[in-house]
């Protein structure tokens, strides 16, 4: 694949058509098979019934080649004319249309329409479309009164957009307003000449070359060969800085990296981040010397997870249960970068700020009453550390030093860190390598009470029995509410919930609810502890939170937990509750975790969530009965099939990534749960890809084959 660039301008009528075809021109004589392609032309006149684009024959006279992907007659803003004509222009069809385009030998010439905030439809600008394409883009500004305005906002906006400028253009477009020779006319030369040479020292000043300075050229006409010839000739420097950047990782076949973020520095190659990374970076749960394969993201895109090459997956983890509203959403981006442009960190000891607060406010009416005193922590381990430590510091304050161990669910996850560790199953989470360093707590069996099955009393009679045994010694009970996750994705009867829920009250000890994962709509219910309809002691909340953006948790306690704490006598800890991150409340995170509960109410959530699992439902219905598989179950935005052998991860991930998804499944799980916001269509291809794997699997041993991977869907 060729490198394409993307061309737009600081206002319309900037010049863009004509630099585009005088550089086609340049690279033509240069040798080089380039060719220039409108997303979107408006202003097309019907020539034989077929709308002609104008710029298409601009770049025809010129003697290059192009084409429009969309074409409209009337000669307005995309998203007017598009409606004019009972159309609506949708940003990831275009874009997919642009990479098949860019998917060729040729080096491909973008040109946008309009400057950067033109709009395609009432959401999506020209910006995203470039954003979604992440082409390097020469930015051409018209020299004219305010373009010193124009060009800085053009290339704030990219940059903000974290989009490479290759260059600059500047052209004059306009006869000189005052044929009179005199003073005014000498003010107008000035005033080009100043824009030059004040656009010149700006762009030397952010390291972005300044290519061409067109001036206006009286009598153009594109029936004019020496027009053309003087345009090539003053478009050749730039011609040729777009080849060295297109060569510079020709090799790599990649769409997205030009430059590094550090401008200055080359993008590496595929090659050198894979081997970089085998060498020197540690992935989670595999050797640092014989690691597991892994593949290079260079984009995501609302669902999708783009690949170094240019491949395209469907997100179905979420990224570990988090991106909740799938990658990029504007006010999630919005909020971090309006953050950060403010303040992005502060200590938490002694100063407080808005963004912990709106958060706070946000999260209260989402908890039931009672709930009220907030930690922030940075992980969801982390929360679980803070929990633990709450309960213990509860028991203490009241003088109660024997309450110091836990119970947990066999099948749980609480997290890697040690106290979280010595809350997992003893089995899955590896205990016997950790004798010594964990705390050791009593072990529940797993419920047994499936949650669509009708409850049986009877699955709750070892907790009860392991409660009343161990009373004087249990500060709390752990549990992740209705879905256990990464301890192998087990769905159990809220009843159960509430039984815990009264026996804890009456044998004396807290009720831990581990929220991380659950938490924040997953399963149908904002969290998963109101299908039960109880308050937990104490509440974890990480993951989802932040949408997926960052790292990021937090504890609610109930007044009477934290007031507890809160008031005991200085031989007992004086009231302080001792744990304090550094990082503690950080108002980047907590900005993105508003607008991620914003975004999430004011989402039609509970239907979307719904829709997913009837979709999942439906779409992992084929598996059931396969050989080798054991269960199907799902529940809210999670669906899994359970193998009876543990599966080969990288064998499987293979299959999955042939089939152009994202499925990472671990131990004897193969699941997935998706963005909300996965379209129909994302989530068929999904099912569809796991139920291929699950059939390739049962007649193969229980490892699927390549070989048996579907053709792709039209
Ligand atoms: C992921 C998870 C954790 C740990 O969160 P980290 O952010 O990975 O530390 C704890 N509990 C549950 C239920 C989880 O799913």
């Amino acid at each position: 694949m060729a490198r394409s660039f993307f061309i737009t301008g600081t206002d319309t009528d900037a010049g863009k058509s004509i630099v585009t075809a005088g550089l086609l021109r340049a690279l033509a004589a240069k040798g080089v098979p380039a060719r220039a392609v409108k997303p979107v032309q408006t202003g097309c006149m019907p020539v034989n019934g077929l709308n002609e684009a104008p710029d298409v024959q601009l770049y025809r006279k010129a003697g290059g080649r192009g084409k429009a992907l969309k074409a409209f007659g009337v000669p307005c803003s995309p998203h007017l004319a598009a409606r004019l004509e009972h159309a609506r222009l949708d940003l990831a069809e275009l874009a997919r249309a642009c990479r098949a385009e860019a998917a060729g030998v040729d080096i491909v010439l973008f040109e946008g329409a309009g400057g950067l905030y033109v709009p395609l439809n009432e959401q999506d600008t020209m910006l995203d479309l470039m954003r979604e394409l992440m082409l390097p883009v020469l930015l051409v500004v018209a020299n004219r009164l305010g373009c010193i305005n124009h060009a800085i906002l053009s290339l704030d906006a990219l940059e903000n957009a974290g989009i490479d400028t290759a260059g600059i253009v500047l052209c004059r477009t306009l006869p000189p307003s005052i044929p009179d020779p005199g003073t005014a006319t000498g003010a107008e030369t000035a005033i080009l000449e100043e824009n030059a040479r004040f656009l010149k020292g700006l762009a030397g000043k952010r390291q972005i070359p300044f290519l061409a300075d067109i001036p206006f050229i009286p009598n153009f006409s594109p029936e004019d060969p020496y027009a053309w010839h003087r345009l090539e000739a003053l478009l050749m420097p730039a011609a040729e800085h777009l080849l060295g950047v297109a060569s510079c990782d020709a090799a790599d076949a990649s769409p997205k990296s030009g430059m590094s973020d550090l401008a200055t520095q080359p993008a590496l190659s595929a090659q050198e981040i894979l081997d970089f990374d085998r060498a020197h970076l540690w992935h989670p749960y595999t050797s640092a010397l014989a690691p597991l394969p892994v593949r290079e993201v260079t984009g995501t895109s609302g669902a999708r997870i783009l690949l170094r090459g240019g491949q395209e997956l469907i997100d179905g983890m979420s990224s570990w249960w988090c991106a909740l509203h799938g990658y990029g959403n504007k006010s999630l981006v919005k909020a971090a970068q309006r953050q950060a442009a403010r303040f992005s960190h502060v200590m938490f000891g002694g100063l407080t700020h808005a963004p912990a607060v709106e958060l706070g406010r946000r999260l209260l009416p989402l908890l039931p009453k009672g709930l009220e005193h907030i930690f922030y922590a940075d992980s969801g381990s982390v929360a679980v550390e803070v929990a633990m430590k709450m309960a213990v510091q509860f028991w203490r304050s009241l003088g109660n030093t024997e309450k110091s161990r836990f119970v947990a669910l066999r099948g749980a996850y609480h997290g890697d860190t040690t106290g979280a560790m010595s809350l997992c199953d003893p089995v899955t989470g590896m205990h016997a390598l950790f004798t010594g360093l964990l705390p050791r707590q009593i072990f529940v069996e797993r419920p047994t009470c499936r949650f669509h099955e009708p409850y049986d009393p009877r699955s709750f009679h070892p907790m009860e029995r392991a409660l009343r045994e161990h009373a004087a010694k249990i500060a709390a009970v752990v549990i992740e509410p209705v879905v256990q996750g990464a301890g192998g994705m087990w769905f159990y009867h809220p009843q159960y919930i509430k039984s815990l829920r009264s026996l804890c009250d009456e044998l004396g000890m807290l009720l831990i609810a581990d929220e991380i994962a659950t938490g924040f709509g997953r399963t149908g219910r904002m969290f998963a502890y109101e299908w039960a309809g109880i308050t937990p002691d104490i509440l974890c909340m990480g993951k989802a939170m932040t949408g997926g953006m960052m790292t990021f948790s937090a504890v609610a306690a109930t007044a009477e937990t934290a007031g507890g704490i809160s008031t005991a006598p200085p031989e007992r800890g004086g009231g302080l509750f001792m744990h304090g991150p550094t990082f503690m409340a950080n108002p980047l995170a907590c900005a993105v975790a508003c607008a991620s509960i914003d975004t999430l109410l004011a989402s039609p959530w509970r239907e979307r969530v719904s829709a997913i699992e009837h979709s999942l439902s439906q779409g992992l219905a084929p598996c059931r009965g396969l050989p080798g598989v054991a269960d199907v179950r799902v529940l809210g935005a999670i669906g899994v099939v359970e193998t009876e052998q543990p599966v080969d991860v990288e064998r499987w991930q293979d299959f999955f990534v042939a089939c152009g998804v994202w499925i990472r499944p671990f131990g004897h799980t193969v699941y997935v749960m998706p963005p909300l916001i996965a379209s129909p269509d994302d989530l068929a291809r999904l099912t569809r890809a796991l139920c291929a794997a699950a059939r390739s699997a049962a007649s193969h041993g229980g490892t699927p084959q390549i070989k048996d991977v579907p053709p792709p869907l039209s």
